[in-house]
């Protein structure tokens, strides 16, 4: 076999610009949370329409904080879809709640009005959807279901950013979301997060609930030419994000659309290469919106004849890192103590699926390589 090609299932994109910004903030002298986290998140919030963002050092972080925000505790039931990493359903744990899995739309792999009602209790207080891989799911259905319920809808939208939903970003219109900068993601700052609002009281409490609940942040106190005396309003935590992260993260959402198209680009031809493959069934974009394909995801059914870890073994072999499809956290040893109700969709997913490379150095010919082996094992 002459053919020794290695291709990663994912690569950020950081180039010059991200080391020169890096090295700016780091020689400004000002490295923890200041001015450019401060602009990062005006920045970001416009780019997925919301008025407001507060970067954080994680998604996971960020999800944990927009349960804080509701005020969720012990006794509390909020709905999460399994299939989804398991930053989801820990956020739920993290404040004493408990995680009710719901079970997902195929095509989707997104929770839907539906699939949330079959598990509603009279003790569900919330909802943790996800835009799956960066599919989104239906905002205008599961946003009104969850008013009409009197439930909070919390979005996950780890993956999602540069997705649209009916025309607009992923983002816009929800009552609060969570973003990951991640490097498996679209847009990195290594490690990283935001939460986003449109009500500018619910960002004043999240500013204060990432910096140990003080009333004035450490920028603004430093800021100051008076000294300025803080006070800490309640118990919370350390959860900013640095100026050098941030100064990253300014340079790569003026590169999101760019990486976005270039996604869409390399997924539509993922797309038309499989179309004559029985059995193989990419991920597409659902009728009310685009994904950016953060994961392009390919679900095996009859009569392909060669299981998912055979597949991803053969590419492996050929230098091909191709992955698992999204986990099912209800599987995992740290959920063995729930016995949520059957998830056929979720485990059928999480069983047959698996994610196929996809960056900006993914070539069309790579394309063709990775397709070619998917039809010989066919
Ligand atoms: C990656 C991911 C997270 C966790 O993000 P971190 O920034 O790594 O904490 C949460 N939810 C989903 C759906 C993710 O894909």
């Amino acid at each position: 076999m002459s053919d020794v090609r290695k291709i990663p299932v994912m690569i950020p994109m950081l180039g010059e610009e991200e080391a020169l910004a890096a090295a700016d903030a780091v020689r400004s002298g000002w490295v923890a949370q200041g001015p450019r986290v401060a602009r990062f998140e005006q920045e970001f919030a416009t780019a997925v329409g919301a008025a407001q963002g507060v970067a954080v050092s994680s998604c996971t972080t960020a999800l944990h904080l927009a349960l804080v925000l509701h005020g969720l505790g012990p006794g509390d039931e909020v709905i999460v879809p399994s299939l989804s990493f398991i930053a989801t359903a820990n956020a739920v744990r993290y404040v004493g709640a408990t995680p009710i899995f719901a079970d997902v739309d195929l095509a989707t792999g997104n929770l839907t009005v539906e699939t949330i009602d079959a598990v509603r209790t009279p003790r569900t207080r919330a909802i943790i959807a996800v835009h799956q891989g960066g599919v989104p799911f239906d905002t205008a259905a599961l946003r009104k279901a969850a008013e009409d319920w009197g439930l909070a809808l919390v979005e996950d939208a780890a993956c999602a950013a540069g997705s649209t939903a009916y025309g607009q970003p992923a983002g816009t219109g929800a009552a609060v979301a969570a973003w990951s900068f991640h490097p498996r993601k679209v847009l990195t700052t290594g490690e990283g997060g935001m939460v986003t609002v449109d009500d500018a009281e619910l960002a004043t409490r999240l500013r204060r609930l990432r910096e140990h609940g003080m009333n004035v942040s450490a920028a603004d106190r430093h800021a100051s030419a008076q000294p300025v005396l803080e006070a800490y309003l309640e118990t919370a935590y350390n959860y900013r994000m640095t100026d050098i992260q941030a100064a990253v993260g300014l340079v790569q959402l003026g590169r999101l659309a760019g990486l976005v198209g270039q996604r869409r680009a390399l997924a539509a031809g993922y797309q038309s290469l499989l179309a004559d493959i029985d059995g193989l069934v990419p991920v597409r974009d659902p009728a009310y919106g685009q994904s950016n394909f953060q994961s392009f995801w390919v679900l095996i059914n009859a009569p392909y004849r060669t299981g998912r870890d055979e597949v991803l073994a053969e590419l492996a072999r050929r230098g091909v890192s191709a992955r698992r499809g999204i986990m099912a956290a209800h599987l995992e040893p740290a959920y063995a103590d729930v016995s949520p109700a059957p998830l056929p969709v979720t485990e059928r997913i999480t069983r047959d699926s698996l994610i196929l490379p996809l960056h900006h150095k993914v070539t069309e010919d790579d394309q063709r390589y990775i397709v070619d082996i998917l039809r010989e094992l066919a």
